[in-house]
């Protein structure tokens, strides 16, 4: 991809830098021939420039040699050129002695051979100059020379007899000569490449490597070849200037043009990452819309979510009642690190999304899968809502059919309890003369036990129906529970008509209670043990005190309540599955009744076995006054 970016700008540079290269060379080109010339012009008038500068210090050394009028005065006059002149290096007087040239004087004392005594005619690359000078009589230049390694070139003019002598007399005795020593670099160094300088006895200063120019020097009629090396050529400024400018602008062109493309790369990407993005948000929607099943919408989306965002995992956990984190579904792999996002509802987590990406997500990839986890929590939402809809609507079914049930066993209890009575009361009142005492007081009793029943009936629907409506009303206060126990017990003796009772009652026990409160709970417990039990077994009604508590126990003999049914027989309408459940008549709401009235006196209920092995209901009641909602809950 990075490479595919480069292209366009690497094609524009390289197109750049061939045009820039070409109008280098065109102009490098041009300016070779005018370089050319300028060169051939310049060594000309070095040339003319070297020529000068010898004529000069040979002119220098005739004036020194004519001007003088003793040793002495040319000892001094040459000290004040020597000051004068930096180019000179030394001054030399030698005097001809016979065959000998012999140095007198060196100014300054000593220049390597020129030392005085010394025979210069001995020097075989003098000689040829010192004759033109000492026979010929003439001033002139020649004889290059080194000394520890610097260049020198000697130039000299003749002594004459009688300085200041005729020129005509001085040819004739020239005793001596003047001799400079000038320094090469004074003669080549204002050249700017390597030259070098031939003297006409093969000598030279300076030193040329490669081509050079060749040029010609005449010098008192002699002549010095002059040899010039053009100095550096390379590519001229305005070339070099041409070539460097144009890849300069061929790089500055290529980066732009690289990062517009990039930017518009960039741009194009982020656009068809961005459209993705919401195909998927809109994908996802659709699909959580299809179900409001949890256990088919968690699978659905996780797949596909994993499937669209190269996920290695996904798991949606729930927080439960006590706020902890329950995994409602996972799938793919549960190992390596895992991205959380909160699933949100409102401004409050109700859960957590966690991903295992299977490579780097980018950041709208986890905007997406954050705005996805959003969807999820609306549509969980939905859904939790959606089956608690359903519950509610379940267990309004469930209350129908309960009232219908209620309805139909209190008509059917009421029903048979007028029956009995009508049915007994037109016998009497019937075959009343003919029924002897006996008989009449049996179907009498049988009148009042379902009147009983039938009263006990009335008192539970009035108070359910109190109790529906919040109007029941329970003040508690300080009682003898005993003696309320004792009454009741012999107000319900009809319905204790065909059992044993064992009444174990105190001669008196303090209680905090409602006196009607303790007369319907024990009238409910002894209707139901009577009720459940067979006739002619014990009913055991006790009251004790307990610790910080005034006791109440009814105990029966009949099947007992199972353990894990304890709890649900206080529920209204709820009755047991059981033969004698089946068998004997009743609404489930007598012990609904007793819990409320229990509840609200601050009274504890519990059930558990009898000793005899039938039901033993307990309830404790208070003895001193209690906060009777602290005590219900
Ligand atoms: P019901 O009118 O059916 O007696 P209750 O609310 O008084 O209604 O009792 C609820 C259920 O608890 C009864 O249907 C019965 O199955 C069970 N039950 C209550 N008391 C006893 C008991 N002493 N022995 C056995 N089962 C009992």
């Amino acid at each position: 991809m990075t490479r595919r970016r480069w292209l366009p700008a690497t094609g524009l540079g390289a197109v750049l830098a061939a045009a820039s290269s070409l109008a280098a060379w065109a102009v490098a080109d041009a300016q070779q021939e005018e370089r050319e010339t300028r060169v051939a012009r310049a060594a000309d008038a070095f040339a003319d420039q070297v020529a000068t500068t010898l004529e000069r210090h040979v002119t220098e050394m005739e004036l020194l040699a004519t001007t003088s009028a003793s040793p002495s005065e040319l000892r001094r006059n040459a000290t004040i050129r020597l000051a004068a002149v930096d180019e000179l290096a030394a001054v030399a007087v030698a005097t001809g002695r016979g065959d000998q040239l012999v140095v007198d004087t060196v100014v300054p004392s000593a220049l390597g051979w020129l030392n005085p005594n010394d025979d210069l005619h001995r020097i075989d690359d003098l000689r040829a100059m010192l004759d033109r000078v000492r026979v010929d009589a003439d001033a002139t230049a020649g004889a290059p020379f080194r000394v520890d390694g610097e260049e020198y070139v000697l130039v000299g003019a003749p002594l004459t007899v009688g300085l200041g002598a005729p020129e005509s007399d001085a040819r004739a005795a020239v005793t001596g000569v003047v001799l400079g020593a000038v320094r090469a670099d004074a003669i080549l160094g204002p050249w700017s490449g390597q030259a070098a300088l031939t003297a006409p006895n093969g000598l030279f200063i300076g030193d040329v490597h490669g081509d050079a120019i060749e040029m010609t020097i005449e010098l008192r009629g002699r002549t010095w070849i002059l040899r010039l090396e053009p100095g550096a050529s390379g590519w001229p400024t305005a070339a070099v200037l041409v070539l460097v400018v144009g890849l300069a602008l061929a790089l500055a062109a290529a980066i732009v043009l690289h990062v517009q493309v990039v930017r518009r790369r960039v741009a194009e990407e982020q656009a068809e990452s961005r459209s993705l993005q919401l195909e998927r948000i809109a994908d996802a929607g659709a699909r959580l819309q299809q179900s409001l099943d949890l256990a088919e919408l968690l699978p659905a989306f996780a797949v596909a979510l994993a499937q669209d965002f190269d996920l290695d995992g996904v798991a949606v956990s729930l927080l439960d009642e006590d706020g902890a984190l329950v995994e409602a579904f996972a799938t793919g792999d549960a190992a390596g690190q895992s991205i959380d996002l909160p699933l949100r509802r409102g401004w409050r987590a109700v859960g957590v999304l966690s991903v295992r990406p299977g490579r780097t997500l980018d950041r709208s990839e986890l905007t997406s899968v954050q705005a996805l986890a959003d969807l999820l929590a609306v549509a969980m939402s939905n859904a939790q809502l959606y089956e608690r809809e359903q519950l509610s609507a379940a267990r309004l079914r469930d209350l129908d059919a309960l009232k219908n049930a209620f309805l139909g066993t209190v008509s059917h209890e009421l029903r048979t309890s007028m029956t009995a009575i009508m049915g007994f009361g037109e016998l009497l009142s019937d075959s009343w003369d003919t029924l002897d005492d006996t008989r009449r007081r049996e179907m009498a009793n049988r009148i009042r036990r379902s009147a009983g029943s039938l009263r006990h009936l009335v008192d539970d629907l009035l108070d359910f129906a109190r109790l529906e409506q919040e109007r029941l009303r329970v003040s508690p206060r300080t009682i003898d529970l005993a003696g309320i126990v004792r009454q009741t017990v012999d107000n319900l003796g009809p319905l204790l008509g065909r059992h044993q009772v064992d009444l174990r009652i105190p001669g008196a026990l303090t209680a905090w209670a409602d006196p009607v409160a303790v007369e319907r709970i024990l009238a409910n417990l002894v209707s139901n043990a009577a009720k459940y039990s067979p006739e002619g077994s014990t009913v055991t009604i006790i009251a004790e005190p307990g610790v910080d508590v005034a006791r109440l126990v009814v105990a029966d003999e009949g099947p007992g309540i199972p353990a894990e049914e304890r709890r649900r027989i206080f529920a209204r309408f709820y009755r047991l599955d059981t033969p004698e459940s089946v068998r004997t008549r009743g609404a489930g709401i007598g012990l609904a009744i007793l819990r409320d009235f229990a509840d609200r006196s601050g009274a504890r209920v519990t059930v558990d076995d009898a000793p005899g092995g039938g039901a033993r209901f307990t309830v404790d009641f208070p003895t001193e006054p209690v906060d009777v909602l602290a005590v219900a809950t």
